[in-house]
């Protein structure tokens, strides 16, 4: 097997091979990376001769892995191809240094004659040195058919050192130029799309999220403006110095934008406030990378900015996975915008450190993942203020249900209270309307009472009968047993008398002492003689029971006087006439039934 490492060895070792780049008739456009060889001169003091005799010398190697990138690298890069033009219809030929940033370029034509062409570009000069308008580096080479002619180029530059060489036919130029600056103003026009719709939408929303939506969406425009040569084309295109600081100053921007757009849509200050933290340092760091920018040489700056935007990557992807993991749900939506972001400027990064070569998709998979990145977020954003409405409108909501709860439960509790009161109101009139010792109506609502049944007998043109009973020889039960024996006489022909009547719509007071009162409306005179003498037999009916002393019998007198309707009568009269049939009876020997006509 060591006749294969040999053989390996001896083909790393060997000279690149000066192979001739044939430019055959119909090819339009050839990438030279595949066929150059380079000399990495560090210390960039090589002078054109020089480098001439290193090649012959053979001290030029092809790129590794075929990649035009070599990362940030001090020094000069030489780099060499042969061409042979075959195609006698195109002897100008284009060719385009497909990244915009390098500082200084040089390109040596030799012909077989040896007759030297020198030329220069990069972006330390004014954007109208360039032979054709263009946001890459470009050199019109005269190749006359058939003849070889060595191209030797010369990088120098304090951003990423690159070397991606195409040659162009003017027609094919003119074709993918399109291309280009339409897929470019594709973006650009998205990208301003997205910008007005959610200004407007700032504008009347007020959310601070939209607000740094928009800056960083601007700082990111501008970014890839600088990135792609179009802010040195059209914005500054006789300002080297610019030209020079934009691309970290823009990142800053960007980046400062990226952070606290991040923070104010995730809500960290509230969701994670050490976090929170974090991003307000990472904030502070790229306002020092933007101020740095402006006086520290690109060549230190751009890398330390590159690894912080790698870290800063790394940051917002933990934030917003955190928000996530905290059951935010507008988190997911950003999360699904930033993984594409975060990819195309990966990928971006990647190729400037010139880890992965350049081609089409990742050169311009920032601007794709970028405008899709833009594009979510602004649909998240809206997502974003629809679910902090609703949430509004349900905190609104549980809010009302619990103000009614309440309200309801307060006036259930009023209710009862008053409830409460308009009992214990009845029961004070109740009690004020009663005596003590017997329960039965007291004389003042005896009074009122009467009065009513009077006035309504006498509309109704129905009779009423006043019945006045009082118990006979009272005074001398109070004397023979005391007056305790008296009280429960008295109770005991109180609830007699309340038996006897309970058949009839009667009113019974105690009129005072041992007198009581009744009413019968509607009961004429020959009624209420019947109903007197069941109450009188009532009242003697039995002896009265006593705790304090013996039983005693007990009788008693009813005078009646009935109001017959039509006769107006004054209660005054009424009660003094029924007293009068009363006095009847007593002086008829008591416990009788006497009436007013009988008494006259
Ligand atoms: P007459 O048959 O003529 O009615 O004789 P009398 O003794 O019943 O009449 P009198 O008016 O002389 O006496 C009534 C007595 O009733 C006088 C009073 O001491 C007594 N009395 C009045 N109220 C009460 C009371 O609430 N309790 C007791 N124990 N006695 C009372
Ligand atoms: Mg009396
Ligand atoms: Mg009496």
């Amino acid at each position: 097997m060591a006749w294969v490492t040999a053989a390996f060895a001896l083909l790393l070792a060997m000279p690149a091979a000066a192979a001739v780049i044939e430019l055959t008739p119909g090819v339009g456009e050839l990438a030279l990376s595949p066929h150059v060889t380079y000399l990495h001169d560090t210390e960039a003091t090589h002078s054109v001769d020089d480098a001439w005799r290193q090649l012959e010398a053979g001290g030029f190697a092809p790129l590794p892995g075929g990649n035009p990138a070599f990362g940030f690298q001090s020094g000069a890069f030489w780099v060499h191809a042969k061409v042979v033009n075959r195609n006698a219809d195109e002897p100008r030929w284009l060719m385009v240094q497909t990244y915009p940033l390098s500082d200084h370029l040089d390109v040596y034509l030799r012909y077989p004659d040896g007759r030297i062409d020198h030329q220069v570009g990069g972006d330390t000069l004014p954007f109208s040195e360039r032979a054709i308008r263009y946001r890459h580096p470009n050199f019109l080479l005269d190749l006359p058919t058939g003849q070889p002619v060595d191209i030797l180029f010369r990088v120098q530059s304090q951003s990423s050192m690159q070397v991606p060489l195409v040659l162009y036919t003017p027609g094919a130029f003119t074709e993918l130029s399109r291309d280009a600056q339409f897929a470019i103003g594709l973006y650009y026009g998205i990208l301003l799309a997205l910008f007005f719709y959610n200004l407007v939408l700032w504008l009347v929303l007020r959310d601070a999220s939209y607000f740094w939506y928009l800056f960083h969406i601007s700082a990111f425009g501008l970014v890839l403006f600088c990135l792609n040569g179009l802010g040195f084309e059209y914005l500054w295109p006789d300002n080297i110095w610019l030209a020079d600081k934009s691309v970290p100053l823009s990142i800053s921007l960007a980046l400062i934008g990226m952070h606290q757009f991040a923070r104010v849509f995730l809500g960290l200050g509230d969701r994670w406030p050490a976090g929170n933290r974090v991003s307000i340092v990472a904030i502070a760091a790229f306002v020092g990378f933007g101020i740095a920018a402006v006086f520290v040489p690109y060549r230190l700056i751009t890398p330390a900015v590159s690894l912080a935007v790698l870290a800063s990557i790394v940051w917002i992807t933990i934030v917003s996975v955190a928000a996530v993991r905290k059951k935010y749900a507008p988190a997911k939506l950003f999360l699904l915008s930033w993984a594409m972001f975060l990819a195309g400027t990966a990928i971006y990064t990647l190729v400037a450190f010139g880890v992965i070569p350049k081609n089409f998709f990742t050169e311009y998979g920032v601007q794709l993942g970028s405008a899709l990145e833009m594009l979510f977020l602004s649909v998240a954003l809206s997502y974003r203020y629809a679910s902090l409405r609703n949430e509004n409108e349900r905190i609104v909501g549980e809010a009302n249900i619990q103000l009614e709860r309440k309200v309801a439960q307060r006036t259930r509790e009023l209710r009862s209270t008053l409830d409460k009161l308009g009992e214990a109101h009845s029961r004070l009139r109740e009690s004020s309307r009663r005596d003590g010792l017997t329960g039965l109506y007291n004389r003042s609502h005896f009074h009122d009472a009467f009065e009513r049944l009077l006035v309504s007998c006498n509309e109704d043109r129905r009779p009423l009968s006043l019945l006045m009973v009082d118990l006979d020889l009272f005074k001398s039960i109070n004397d023979e047993h005391g007056h305790l024996v008296g009280d429960d006489v008295l109770r005991t022909s109180a609830r007699r008398i309340g038996q006897a009547l309970r058949p009839y719509d009667a009113l019974l007071a105690r009129f005072g002492g041992e007198e009581f009162v009744i009413v019968l409306p509607g009961t004429d005179l020959r009624e209420a003689v019947a109903v007197a003498e069941e109450v009188r037999r009532a009242i003697s009916s039995a002896p009265c029971e006593s705790q304090h002393g013996p039983d005693v019998r007990v009788s008693g007198s009813v005078g009646i006087h009935t109001v017959v309707p039509g006769t107006i009568d004054d209660i005054e009269d009424a009660l003094q006439v029924a007293d009068q049939a009363l006095y009847a009876a007593k002086a008829n020997g008591r416990n009788c039934v006497r009436t007013s006509i009988s008494a006259a």
